[in-house]
């Protein structure tokens, strides 16, 4: 048995950061060790770091990595395997998991997760050990700092698939943040005939990666009325990835038979909304949420980052060493450096 040095990120609220020893065993059964290559950040890790971390904690779950040691038991990896993870996997044994008529066959639902979530490393480490069940191979074309996205990618085409975007379809995407950007890809590549995106003005980079990406036009909201560009035809899908304050005018826009479909965390009182229950009928309107929890979609991604290039391209806007992690929260706060971030991604060791 043999001890991995490693260094790990902690955070503890409000936005105090510290690079922590965090030495690690071999891999156990059904266990990788992995040399992280990249962990993008997710604006989750801002919530954590504000308010949601009491005690200090790793975090950073978007994932790529190096398979550098393999637990007894493992089967479908080997060392040198380059890898992407997502953050929970269905367990594939449980009642819930297992296909009829052992079980429900409904694996979107397992409550009895493989994560790698927990002490003592997580993404934003030099290495960190997880079940292989959250793992899935990255395409040889796919750089492994590319690769990060696999897991926020797969919460974007979960809000496509929730919103049963289809050929022909008009779609608006709320909220221009790395989601909406990859649902924006998504929902055109699903046939959708117009794809609107609308955000703040403020948020300049993410609006430009939003054309960059397949949107047809931009609503910045703070300078025109949302419901502006819709006199002629209404959205038949609205795609929330705002906070959830925004779903009542969503569904005030939806075309008849509309689909309004969120993810989109308060974590606050502002989850708390009104909507019209008339409206919702005599519109036949759907409201629907999209929580990607336990991962289904990873290696639907690590492919479709292999047939879509520009969306590595055009998400990472900053690299960062782990060592300035720090500084990288830094300039997703800051009023000035904001408008030019897409998404950052903290680039390891691992990395080719
Ligand atoms: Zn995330
Ligand atoms: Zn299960």
């Amino acid at each position: 048995m043999s001890v991995h040095a490693n260094r790990a990120a902690y955070v503890r609220s409000p936005w105090q950061f510290e690079l922590r020893e965090a030495p690690l065993p071999d891999p156990g059964p059904g266990q990788l060790l992995l040399e992280v290559a990249a962990c993008a950040v997710c604006g989750t890790d801002f919530h954590v770091a504000d308010r949601q971390a009491p005690d200090w904690q790793p975090f950073g779950h978007e994932v790529s990595g190096v398979v550098r040691r393999v637990g007894e038991g493992v089967t479908r990896f080997v060392p040198g395997d380059r890898v992407a993870l997502d953050s929970s996997a269905p367990c594939g044994r449980c009642e819930v998991c297992l296909p009829p008529p052992q079980g429900r066959g409904r694996p979107e639902l397992c409550r009895s997760v493989a994560t790698y979530w927990g002490s003592p490393a997580m993404g934003y480490s030099e290495r960190l050990l997880t079940p292989q069940e959250c793992a899935v191979h990255v395409p040889d074309s796919v750089p492994l700092d590319v690769a990060s996205l696999v897991e926020p990618l797969g919460v974007s085409l979960d809000l496509v698939q929730v919103a049963e975007v289809r050929h022909g379809d008009h779609v608006l995407v709320i909220g221009p943040g790395p989601l909406g950007l990859g649902a924006v890809a998504l929902a055109r590549r699903a046939g959708a005939e117009r794809v609107l995106l609308a955000g703040r003005s403020h948020s300049a980079a993410r609006l430009q990666a939003g054309l960059a990406l397949g949107a047809d036009g931009l609503i910045e909201v703070d300078r025109r009325p949302l419901a502006e560009p819709f006199a002629a035809r209404r959205p038949d899908k609205i795609l929330v990835t705002a906070s959830p304050g925004v779903i009542p005018e969503a569904l005030g826009l939806a075309a008849y038979g509309g689909i309004v479909a969120y993810i989109g965390v308060a974590w606050s009182p502002d989850a708390i909304v009104e909507i019209d229950a008339d409206q919702l009928h005599f519109s036949k309107l759907s409201l629907r949420s999209s929580m990607a929890s336990p991962g289904l979609h990873a290696a639907s991604t690590a492919r479709l980052l292999e047939t879509l290039p520009e969306l590595g391209e055009r998400l990472i806007s900053h690299r960062f060493a782990l060592d300035d992690l720090p500084q990288a929260f830094a300039t997703g706060r800051s009023a000035e450096a904001k408008p030019q971030v897409v998404k950052m991604v903290m680039v390891g060791e691992g990395a080719e």
